[in-house]
């Protein structure tokens, strides 16, 4: 047999295929979606098997043989396999990339396999069981001469494929002291009278006879150090045992189960267009304002789906991936659920793709990469919250969660729902359109009104004097809760390193004069640029429009708005929560709880708490600066902010107490701003939708952003020149390519950055000049130190 392998070299023109023999003593076990060791040049790579064929086109006495098999069962399937050729067009990525990214970063790690007794010696076949003497498993390379044989009894069952990870990382342990069970094994250990510290822990231990406690614990309650536990140990009065700290199986147990809700009119009329589409592969859009019910949507069609025998993948941005929603469907599907959450180790989500591999369980909750959980017997794929960009991958290959579902969704047959209260331009275009099918939630679920939202405008505050980042409102309203011992939300809008200049008189942000986007400070040259067409002049010393002197570039810090706000409310607890405070693992839901369980009055942050943050005691939420998003030099600014400023205002009013929302503006009448304030989608939609048309940005064309870097400027330049020149020679007239200009961040780690756009509507010629730049790039700039980077529908184009 042959082997057609995708090897793990991503940096040569060897992106197809490569034909192996398979050794005869390994036939049997061989499959595509295996991973392989191989010889490749002068090395051995690691590979994907992709395809089994009886010849090859080479003389098959000069193919070289496969050298190890590095799997047991396939860890792709076909299904898989396919949809990494696919997803390598249209990412324009390295089919090897594509497959890697599909497995559990574990088998990326080092790993061992192994076959292991799953019976007694005596049930399996006598050749074997010299193998088995003594122990409980070999290794997979120990075993390549009985390789049939461990194929019939895996068939039976008597032995079992399993892997043993040797993780780098590894798995977070606890020591545990188990403290022997009675006092007479205790009483009989000698400890000499001068050992002052064996003896403090001793009367420790015979007060707690038969307890196990965490040896970190066990020094601070006996008062002792490690060491002295040890000698204990050594003498037998305990045993030590290493526990994994984050498995928590207890906490499952502990969920109680949970009946589905009566649904509402709205929501039983979206449920029953689903449940009728059970078995095509129709993509929904379910647009709800929050809290309008759409989870518990998703809960009961997954509910049918597993009445049906199918099993269901439900996506979620990382960020919502908290204990709230994990427990809702644990609460709903008890063990049936795997969940991925970036709090797991490699190990451990290993762990449960396997149980998603063997369809130990039937409902997946993750983020991103959960997209590609290798169930079988698919029914039913959610993207909740589908207009967030972490649902696209920032690196290669760069593909869309979105796009891989409607993949694997017409693979299945079966059905997707994206749900948003604020859905992307895109997926409303095409609902639009009737490519997705438009479902609507226009009220809360439980009826609750939405928070009234006022909107302040802080030209007047300086107007009246005030200089500070809170106007006289918010101030108010955030001394009048802590009165009230209610809890407050403090936003603060910020992204990226950008920054722009802002007369603080009459709102005007300085704009490109070519590109109707605004042009962004660069501190360290006193100049504002336009990083699409290079545009570039000194900051003005007065407005251009009302010549006020008050002209300045924005931006501001968490760190200095808690300094201002202690001016504020000095008496006030504030947590705040940014990349500073949740840099550790595990930082970020600590904060949460603690807001959660009342420990501070104002919670203070960036994006990362505009979702996920479901607490009734919050009555007021302040967005310190409406504006920073809406002028970052990206065609998505006005999306991105009414997205946000819709998913803040969300946070008040859960509870029984109604909420309050201050959005804080220098231009409070931009429509993504007003239109937010009443939640007023549709309107927002179409007024986009126009820029959107005027400047030639996506829904209405497609965007490709290219870029390149290179430690020497010119060389880089001269790159992107030639590049803009082929592509005007290979494209079609239509199609309009911007640039080439230095990126806004136009130097990183030494290396300059430039870019250039594509916009077009069709290009059939797209893919094949996308990978024709590749090989350009492979056979002269690779080598000179470039790098080339392909964004096939940026979620951004900064
Ligand atoms: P969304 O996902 O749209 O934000 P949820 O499904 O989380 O909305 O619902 C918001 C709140 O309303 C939750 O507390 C939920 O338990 C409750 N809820 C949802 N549907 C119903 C229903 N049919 N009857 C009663 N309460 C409901
Ligand atoms: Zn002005
Ligand atoms: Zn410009």
């Amino acid at each position: 047999m042959i082997a057609e392998v995708i090897v793990d070299v991503a940096a040569h023109p060897i992106d197809r295929p490569f034909d192996y023999a398979i050794p005869k003593r390994v036939e049997v076990l061989a499959e595509p979606g295996m991973r392989v060791k191989v010889p490749f040049g002068n090395r051995k790579v690691l590979g994907f098997i992709t395809k089994m064929k009886e010849s090859s086109d080479f003389d098959p006495k000069r193919l070289k043989p496969v050298h190890e098999l590095m799997d047991v069962t396939p860890v792709l399937n076909e299904e898989l396999l396919q949809m990494a050729q696919w997803m390598k067009k249209q990412t324009v990525c390295f089919e090897i990339d594509a497959l890697q990214v599909m497995v559990p970063a574990a088998l990326r790690a080092k790993y061992e396999k192994r076959f292991v007794l799953n019976a007694t010696l005596e049930e399996i076949a006598p050749p074997l069981r010299p193998y088995f003497e003594n122990r409980s498993f070999i290794r997979l390379q120990d075993a390549v001469d009985v390789y049939a044989l461990l194929k019939k009894e895996m068939d039976k069952g008597t032995i079992v494929a399993d892997t043993d990870i040797q993780q780098q990382t590894a798995v977070k342990k606890v020591r545990m002291i188990h403290i022997a069970e009675t006092s007479e094994v205790l009483e009989a250990i000698e400890i000499r009278a001068n050992a002052k510290q064996q003896l403090k822990l001793m009367e420790y231990f015979l007060k707690n006879t038969g307890q196990s406690i965490e040896s970190s614990q066990l020094q601070k309650l006996a008062g002792v150090s490690l060491p002295t536990i040890y000698s204990l140990v050594d003498k037998g009065a305990a045993q030590i045992s290493n526990m994994e700290s984050y498995r928590d199986p207890k906490l499952l147990s502990t969920i109680e189960h949970k009946e589905s809700l009566q649904l509402t009119g709205a929501q039983q009329t979206a449920f029953d267009q689903i449940e009728s589409a059970l078995n095509t592969s129709k993509t929904f859009l379910l647009h709800g304002i929050t809290g309008s019910g759409k989870t518990e949507i998703y809960l009961q069609t997954i509910d049918q789906v597993l009445k049906q025998g199918k099993e269901a993948i439900m996506l979620v941005p990382e960020i919502s991936l908290t204990p709230q929603m994990t427990i809702r469907f644990k609460e709903r599907f008890g063990d049936q659920v795997a969940v991925l959450h970036s709090g797991l180790s490699a190990g451990e989500k290993y762990d449960e793709w396997r149980k998603i591999q063997r369809a130990e369980v039937k409902v997946v909750v993750g983020a991103r990469s959960a997209i590609f959980a290798p169930f079988q017997n698919l029914g039913l794929i959610i993207l909740d919250e589908e207009h967030e960009s972490s649902y696209k991958q920032d690196d290669s290959p760069r593909y869309h969660a979105r796009d891989m579902a409607i993949w694997r969704s017409e693979y299945h047959n079966c059905p997707v729902i994206l749900g948003s209260a604020t859905p992307s331009l895109e997926s409303y275009a095409r609902a639009q359109k009737g490519v997705y099918e438009l479902l609507v939630l226009e009220k809360r679920a439980k009826n609750q009104p939405l928070p009234a939202v006022h909107i302040v405008d802080m030209r007047e505050e300086l107007r009246n004097g005030n200089r500070s980042m809170f106007s006289v409102q918010l101030a108010d309203a955030i001394r009048d809760r802590l009165e009230k011992k209610q809890q407050t939300v403090l936003f603060l809008n910020k992204r990226g390193y950008s920054s722009f200049v802002l007369c603080r008189d009459c709102g005007t942000v300085m704009q490109c004069p070519n590109c109707d986007i605004s042009l962004t400070y660069h501190r360290s040259s006193e100049m504002m640029k336009c990083h699409y067409c290079g545009y570039d002049e000194r900051v003005p010393t007065k407005c251009p429009e009302c010549e006020s002197e008050h002209i300045r570039f924005f931006g501001t810090g968490t760190q200095k708005v808690e300094e201002e706000l202690a001016k504020v409310v000095p008496e006030a607890r504030v947590l705040r929560m940014d990349v500073d405070t949740t840099r550790t693992k595990g930082a970020h839901e600590k904060i949460l709880s603690a807001f959660g369980e009342g420990k501070a009055d104002i919670l203070l942050g960036t994006q990362m708490i505009a979702k996920g943050l479901d607490f009734p005691n919050i009555t007021l939420v302040g967005v310190l600066s409406a504006d920073t998003t809406l002028h970052l030099p990206d065609f998505r600014a006005a999306e991105k902010t009414y997205q946000l400023l819709t998913q803040v205002s969300g946070r008040a009013g859960r509870g029984v107490l109604p909420g309050t929302v201050f959005v804080q503006s220098y231009t409070p009448e931009h429509y993504a701003i007003t239109l937010a304030k009443d939640q007023l989608y549709e309107p927002f939609y179409e007024q986009e939708m126009a820029m959107r048309r005027a400047s030639g940005y996506p829904p209405y064309y497609f965007v490709v952003n290219i870029q390149f870097t290179h430690e020497d400027l010119m060389t880089v330049a001269e790159y992107a020149d030639q590049t803009v020149r082929y592509l005007k020679g290979q494209l079609s007239p239509n199609t309009l390519i911007i640039g080439p200009s230095a990126s806004l961040i136009s130097r990183v780690n030494n290396r300059y950055r430039y870019q250039c756009l594509i916009k077009y509507k069709k290009e059939s010629k797209l893919i094949d000049t996308m990978q024709q730049l590749i090989k350009i790039h492979r056979t002269e700039w690779l080598k000179k130190g470039a790098t080339l980077s392909i964004d096939m529908n940026p979620t951004s184009v900064m």
